[in-house]
């Protein structure tokens, strides 16, 4: 059977190039990056050639990224960090009703200890304006927080502009970016982004590090307390390989990016016209053109998106679903609610999430077993009889 992976949102394969450049790090170059004998400065070279990386694929400084273990991490230690740093000039943050849980959990979790939090609402297309940005801000606002792109519906931020207003406003301005780097193109100069989290994983590098860029002249408490690593700012030792995974990912994804999206757009666009051609009774979710060149989200009306997944899968191919039994709970995603969806469409959500492997033929093969999924589903359903 064939078999074909579309949940790139939820993680992406290790690309070959990457594991290669990260091998000598998990086999002979084991030292310790703090240690001053030739085994850890050797150690150290790798994380100083990821550093170069990462900073180039951002148009930030050397002395701007600090290596964490994860995008969960880089956004804990963002919102956690400037709610104890600035409490002196406020306690006011905004943020997004779409955001990841990393940002959103730790949001409530402030809320439980003396701040007060925003969540702008987004439009049907899950996107806020800068108006709405500017609107929000107080006198005791410390911190506005936005996601570059929904790792949900794709939909991409106009980052640009909300940074305008931050700076203008004098309000450090963060962005969840786990889903827009490698994809789509980030200047955190020309975008005035003070703070951005990455996380390897979401662009075919290795799970379990990330990065945090947190501009010069700000300086945050360390997240994970211990030794001097990172300059003080993130303690404990380096996943040295897993950080020159990241560099390695980062520099590839962004040397091929222009020839990745337009190929990636051309695929997705294709998967889009697909669906929507042979399937009734669909409705696309998220925007139709500000979205990442990988990602596609529909409503398939009158059926049920685990019940799509588990076709899917019988028939080898990964995709998700907005509707979120496998994590217990029958809430439907809180970004398709917030869209305006009714929980029956976000019930019947599929995600289809592309990747550098994905051909034409996977997407015609998802095409045609997705039409067959629905009309199975549907002859089954007494909504769509009705
Ligand atoms: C995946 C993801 C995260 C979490 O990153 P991890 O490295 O898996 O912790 C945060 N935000 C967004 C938007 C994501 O897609």
């Amino acid at each position: 059977m064939r078999k074909v992976y579309m949940d790139n949102a939820a993680t992406t394969s290790l690309a070959p190039e990457v594991l290669e450049q990260m091998m000598p790090y998990l086999t002979a170059t084991y030292g310790n990056p703090s240690s001053v004998h030739a085994f850890g400065r050797e150690a150290k070279t790798g994380l100083d050639k990821a550093r170069q990386q990462v900073a180039a694929a951002l148009n930030a400084e050397l002395d701007e990224i600090i290596f964490t273990g994860c995008g969960t991490e880089s956004d804990n230690t963002v919102l956690l960090g400037v709610a104890e740093k600035y409490k002196a000039k406020g306690n006011h943050i905004i943020t997004t009703n779409i955001e990841h849980h990393a940002i959103l959990h730790t949001a409530e979790y402030l809320e439980k200890h003396g701040c007060e939090v925003t969540y702008l609402p987004v439009d049907e297309f899950g996107r806020v304006s800068p108006e709405q940005v500017a609107a929000a801000i107080k006198e005791n606002t410390i911190l506005v927080s936005i996601m570059f792109a929904n790792n949900e519906v794709g939909t991409i931020m106009p980052i640009a502009e909300i940074g305008a207003v931050c700076k203008e406003k004098g309000v450090l301005f963060h962005t969840d970016a786990v889903q827009a780097v490698g994809h789509v193109p980030i200047d955190v100069k020309a975008m005035n982004i003070d703070m951005l989290s990455l996380s390897a994983h979401k662009f075919h590098g290795p799970k379990g590090v990330g990065a945090l860029y947190v501009r010069r002249g700000i300086r945050l408490p360390s997240f994970i307390m211990g030794g001097g690593q990172e300059k003080g700012r993130r303690a404990g030792t380096e996943n040295t390989a897993g950080i020159v995974g990241l560099g390695a990912a980062a520099e590839l994804s962004c040397v091929h990016m222009a020839e990745n999206a337009e190929r990636m757009t051309a695929l997705r666009n294709r998967l889009m016209e697909g669906i929507e051609r042979e399937i009734p009774y669909v409705k696309l979710n998220g925007h139709r053109t500000q979205r990442l060149p990988n990602n596609v989200n529909y409503s398939i009306r009158y059926i049920e998106g685990e019940s799509i997944l588990l076709m899917l899968d019988m028939n080898g191919i990964a995709a998700s679903s907005g509707s979120a039994c496998t994590s217990g709970s029958l809430d439907p995603s809180h970004v398709l609610l917030a869209l305006g969806l009714d929980h029956e469409t976000a019930h019947g959500s599929v995600r289809l999430t592309l990747g550098d492997e994905t051909t034409e033929e996977d997407i015609d093969y998802v095409i045609a077993v997705l039409k067959k999924t629905a009309e199975r589903l549907r002859e089954m359903s007494p909504l769509y009889k009705g």
